[in-house]
């Protein structure tokens, strides 16, 4: 453990800078996880356009099966009345059969023309889905690159946290416990920010000038100051 003022001092202000650098990193990290989170939404977007498409492609299939499969049945129902035909005894049965066969091939003539219509909105579906799929799989490419290259971007930043969090784990180890129980009330009171240096007798957070006689008495580094104006830890600092 260090007892020097000064030394505990210049740990302090180290600790401080490598918090800050977490914090940063902290931030940085999770602005990745929203970046991240948004190309997913883009991703599902595409996709879902892409089901829509399908879907819009899948219910004109449906729509032109079943027609088709009305105008089977119809068909076979004029057949076995034309076959019928033969058999009638009376012109007005005749007559009726005959009208009803006109009207089946009436009623199907009605329902080819629709699958011609559901034909083309086939096509038409199947073009859309085409160009929906081409360009969902040219996004989904280019998304994933971006996401690869933020993912491999965030993983050295990752590192470098872990390493930062080490190194904060040993400095604060080094630093006197009821110094740091000050150090942690002030940063948490303080914004973040515990320790602030002294230039000129100007505390250099709060900008405010140190009084003579407290700014002689920081100097001679031999007890803990804090700054009257910020109630930061303050330290003397030679200006550039
Ligand atoms: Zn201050």
């Amino acid at each position: 453990m260090v007892k020097n003022v000064k030394e505990q001092l210049e740990i302090l202000a180290d600790l401080q800078q490598i918090e800050i650098s977490i914090a940063r990193l902290e931030e940085s990290l999770a602005k990745v996880d929203e970046s991240l989170a948004r190309l997913d939404r883009e991703l599902s977007q595409f996709s879902e356009a892409v089901d829509k498409a399908r879907a819009d492609v899948e219910s004109a299939r449906e729509k032109y099966d079943e027609d088709e499969k009305k105008v089977r049945s119809i068909t076979d129902q004029i057949a076995k009345n034309e076959a019928r035909l033969g058999t009638i005894k009376t012109n007005k049965e005749y007559q009726a059969a005959l009208k009803e066969i006109d009207d089946l091939k009436r009623e199907r003539s009605k329902l080819e023309e629709a699958m011609l219509g559901t034909l083309e909105k086939i096509e038409a579906a199947e073009k859309i889905l085409a160009e929906k799929q081409e360009f969902a799989e040219q996004q989904r490419a280019e998304i994933e690159e971006q996401k690869n290259d933020i993912a491999g971007a965030a993983a050295g930043k990752k590192k470098e946290l872990e390493r930062l969090r080490r190194k904060a784990r040993a400095i604060a180890d080094k630093v006197e416990p009821r110094l740091y129980n000050t150090y942690t009330r002030i940063k948490r009171n303080g914004g973040g920010v515990a320790v602030a240096a002294v230039e000129n007798a100007v505390c250099q957070v709060c900008h405010m000038n140190i009084p003579p006689q407290a700014f002689n008495e920081l100097l001679r580094l031999d007890e803990i100051k804090i700054c009257p104006n910020c109630q930061r830890i303050i330290y003397p600092r030679q200006s550039d």
